[in-house]
């Protein structure tokens, strides 16, 4: 049922469709097995011959319904849940590289995502190249050497919000013959579908606006089927020569478009398993029925407060794309016109000890450790995620040490400004 539909009926039915007298909502398949009536049969499923779920490491029905709801969303041939966004990131890059290989990076991603790709990937052998992502195409293009496997982008970078030129990164990634593999968290598929820009994968952690109400750790990879892999054969061994753990097969002749998602399914959740357990896709699942309407309310009140913040003579800087005179404000408009998302940052005059004064005032924003939840939230990184770092080191990753991250939840905007007035004025 994908393609025909807009977004907002997907939300809300894609992925599952009951047959005559059974359960009108998802159920939870929560059973690590399934059941056969010959060994024949089970034994096709062991070959990849047949379709069908053995193992909930592997496949389960609930995580399928909720993964393909993701793939229709975002465009893509199909989709894998993951334990958690991590897992997806990881995942998405271990696909296709291997010790000896190396990736290029966006610099302005998710300090989880920097850690793994700079620190955790390097002890397996699989480097990064870092570049900024308004580089020009030709610095992008001078970061690849001749075992680059892929290139990676945050579409809105968490938590400095930088956006992604999806278009110029699609460009340099197939001119040098790999995919470009986009973390799409922030917009989601509502207010941005990478594969329409050129994006080849798409990941996200789940985690945020997708479940949308802080219940559940998920993430998910979406393969939009658009890579030729065996265009670059010679670059991707893994997909396009036989795989000895199963049989010999090969991914790109025996699945075509879903040679990827196929592989990381058949193989890496096979053996390294950070599978997400139904529970949590089922209420993933209860998350993107509303995903529509939430993104929407999350951008009308993260405008209202970013336009309220920018008037206010304590506030020294505030980063959000929907503010005309931002940076990145013609960028969001070309990939995300129906807006961006809820986080906003800024600083305010005077500095670290004025920034903790004013999170301790708030009454409706909690300090936790979470964005992109229908709560407001607020978190400052220089105190909080990046403590161990010194004002020069946080300079250096691109966080102010008086950036707050502000995450605009979808109560009513004149609370959330009425909440931060009393703030700044304690
Ligand atoms: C939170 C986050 C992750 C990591 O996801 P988890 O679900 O916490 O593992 C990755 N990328 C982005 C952009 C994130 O915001």
């Amino acid at each position: 049922m994908s393609q025909q539909f807009k977004p907002e009926t997907l939300c809300v039915q894609a992925g599952y469709t009951p047959k005559k007298g059974e359960p009108r909502v998802l159920p939870i398949y929560q059973s690590t097995t399934f059941k056969y009536d010959t060994s024949e049969q089970m034994a096709r499923l062991f070959d990849l011959e047949d379709n069908g779920y053995f193992y909930t490491r592997l496949q389960n029905p609930t995580n399928d319904a909720v993964a393909a709801k993701i793939a229709a969303l975002e465009g893509g041939v199909g989709a894998m849940l993951t334990a958690s966004g991590q897992a997806a990131n990881f995942y998405a890059i271990f696909n296709i590289c291997q010790a000896g290989d190396h990736f290029v990076s966006s610099s302005c991603i998710y300090g989880g995502t920097f850690n793994l790709f700079g620190v955790t990937m390097k002890k397996l052998g699989i480097e990064v190249t870092f570049i900024h992502p308004d580089s020009s195409e030709e610095e992008i293009a001078a970061a690849f050497r001749p075992n680059t496997k892929a290139l990676f982008g945050e579409t809105i970078s968490n938590p400095t919000l930088e956006i992604l030129d999806i278009e110029k990164f699609a460009r340099v990634a197939h001119q040098q013959g790999v995919p470009l593999i986009v973390d799409n968290t922030f917009p989601t598929p509502i207010n941005c579908r990478p594969f329409e820009w050129g994006a080849d994968i798409v990941v996200h952690s789940t985690t945020k606006y997708m479940d949308g109400h802080a219940t559940s750790v998920g993430g998910v990879i979406v393969d939009s089927g658009n890579f030729d892999w065996d265009a670059h054969a010679e670059k991707f061994p893994g997909l396009c020569t036989p795989d000895e753990s199963y049989h010999g097969l090969t991914y790109t002749k025996a699945f075509g478009k879903q040679a990827y998602i196929t592989k990381a399914t058949a193989q890496l959740m096979r053996d390294l398993g950070s599978i997400q357990s139904p529970q949590n896709a089922f209420l993933l699942n209860l998350g993107l029925e509303t995903l529509h309407l939430r993104m929407a309310q999350h951008c009308k009140n993260a405008q209202a407060v970013a336009e309220y913040l920018e008037k206010n003579d304590k506030v020294a800087w505030v980063n959000y794309a929907g503010l005309q005179g931002n940076k990145y404000h013609e960028l969001a408009q070309k990939y995300m016109p129906g807006g961006t998302c809820g986080v906003i940052s800024f600083g305010l005059k005077g500095g670290r000890d004025v920034s903790i004064k004013f999170m301790d005032s708030l009454k409706l924003a909690a300090i936790v450790t979470h964005v992109a939840d229908a709560r407001t939230c607020v978190l400052h990184p220089a105190s909080h995620t990046h403590r161990q770092l010194t004002d020069e080191q946080l300079m250096a990753a691109g966080v102010r040490p008086d950036l707050i991250r502000f995450s605009v939840g979808i109560e009513s905007a004149e609370d959330i400004i009425a909440d931060i007035e009393q703030a700044l004025n304690a």
